[in-house]
């Protein structure tokens, strides 16, 4: 899955004004763009009890396509090239954005509907 450009939305314009962004590798699945972190975590007595499944496991036959990251790498701002004006639009629309997904999440939990979503 593509990750965005770091954008930001400008009041005089209906296109977003993308930003100076860099690549960087992507912590969830330390740049190898599958991850197997959806099967959750395992105890070592779920090791004990199914050997072969772990066996697969470990040789990656589970793994899936990392989400949000482009082959193992992520955009983030490169805030070194970008304005000061530009880093304040940034961050503050992340954090109206992280509000916005909080929101949504209480309500999605209210009417139970989380579970369609896995
Ligand atoms: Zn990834």
């Amino acid at each position: 899955m593509p990750s965005p450009i770091p954008s930001i939305y400008v009041d005089d314009s209906d296109e977003p004004k993308e930003l100076p962004w860099k690549w960087v590798i992507h912590s969830s699945c330390e740049g190898h763009g599958t991850s197997s972190a959806y099967l959750g975590v395992f105890t070592r007595d779920d090791v004990d009890d199914d050997p072969e499944f772990f066996e697969e496991y470990r040789k990656g036959t589970f793994d899936r396509p990392c989400e949000g990251c482009d082959g193992g790498r992520v955009r983030v701002i490169d805030e070194d090239r970008c304005s000061p004006e530009d880093l304040a639009a940034y961050r503050k629309q992340l954090q109206d954005d992280a509000e916005d997904a909080a929101i949504r999440r209480s309500e999605m939990m209210l009417e139970g509907g989380w579970r369609d979503m896995y």
